[in-house]
């Protein structure tokens, strides 16, 4: 078993408080003590044990009343709970299991069956938590577009619709701007596939060191970016994008081939207030125009929604 493994038994009997702990501490387990279901859930807190031994009879709160406040809590609910019960048959067991206890133990347990049960809620707890790493950084990658490191399409389009249906509930302005690679087939067919991957990844830095921790800047596609900023309108975010313009045409980005220059043309569009606003749509046509005025400059307009 894990050595740090922390078991909080809760009871408002001293003499069954001091046999789980003799035993659970013998079996190298770290022991906390609560007197009643409030203190149980007090010291779970501060405490964070692996397992909580919940006696079902208590003053003040009793088990399922402790039990229901830890499976309330987000950051207590995944912790395993075994509840002690007396010899009053199986409709406190049904009681406690269908209220989210994860096993119960008859008392007075005995040795080998308490350590039995903590040790296999332990490894349940364990098994849990890593379950949970796992599927954290599994919605982290699939969020996360691999050349770049920045947010991939899939992030940036959940967070336009969430953003844009709060921008029309609260009445606060949304601006999105595309960010489009300037010339950036000739990269690519000059200095190579992998000089272009670079470029990109200097384009991507380059970018994300301007903007604030609530906007949203992600990789939209091939050689184009987009960049969601909440709280924000027209004129601030031309004066983003421009800065975003001349941060990028700044930047030289070594290659075997030698150091590439790079430029971006920026289209953008904000709503400023309630409406059926096509954000997207409008700054992908300023792209178009700034494409077709030459390039290397940006160009950001009000939506009449
Ligand atoms: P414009 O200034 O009009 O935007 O010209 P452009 O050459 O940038 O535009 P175009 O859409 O013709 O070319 C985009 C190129 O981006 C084509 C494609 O080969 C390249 N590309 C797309 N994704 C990647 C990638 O992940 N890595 C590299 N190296 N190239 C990519
Ligand atoms: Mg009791
Ligand atoms: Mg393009
Ligand atoms: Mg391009």
């Amino acid at each position: 078993m894990e050595p740090t493994t922390r078991v909080l038994v809760a009871d408002d009997s001293p003499t069954v408080r001091l046999v789980v702990r003799m035993e659970l501490e013998a079996a190298g387990y770290d022991v906390c003590e609560a007197v009643d279901g409030a203190e149980a859930v007090e010291v779970a807190r501060r405490a964070r044990p692996d397992v909580v031994l919940l006696d079902v009879e208590m003053p003040v709160l009793d088990g399922y009343g402790a039990l229901a406040q830890l499976k309330a809590d987000p950051a207590l609910a995944d912790i395993p709970v075994v509840v002690l019960t007396g010899l009053d048959g199986d409709e406190t067991v049904v009681r406690a299991l269908a209220a989210g206890a994860h096993d119960h133990l008859r008392k007075p347990p005995g040795a080998a069956e308490l350590l039995a049960r903590v040790g296999a809620a332990a490894r349940v707890g364990a098994l849990q938590e890593q379950l949970r790493a796992r599927v954290e950084e599994l919605d982290r990658l699939s969020r996360t577009d691999v050349l770049t490191g920045l947010h991939n399409r899939r992030h940036v389009e959940e967070q336009l619709r969430a953003l844009g249906a709060g921008c029309l509930r609260h009445g606060y302005s949304l601006a999105v701007l595309l960010v489009d690679v300037d010339r950036f087939k000739q990269v690519n067919d000059t200095a190579g596939h992998a000089a272009g991957d670079a470029v990109l990844q200097a384009v991507a830095a380059a970018m994300a060191g301007q903007v604030r921790a609530e906007d949203v800047l992600g990789r939209w596609g091939g050689e184009e970016f987009l960049v969601l900023l909440p709280h924000t309108g027209a004129a601030a975010a031309q004066v983003l994008a421009e800065r975003l313009r001349a941060t990028v045409a700044a930047v030289r980005v070594p290659t075997p081939a030698g150091d590439l220059g790079v430029t971006v043309s920026i289209g953008g569009a904000a709503a400023e207030t309630p409406g059926d606003h096509d954000l997207l749509g409008l700054a992908d046509a300023q792209l178009y125009a700034v494409k077709g005025g030459g390039r290397d400059a940006v160009r950001v307009v009000q939506s009449r929604g």
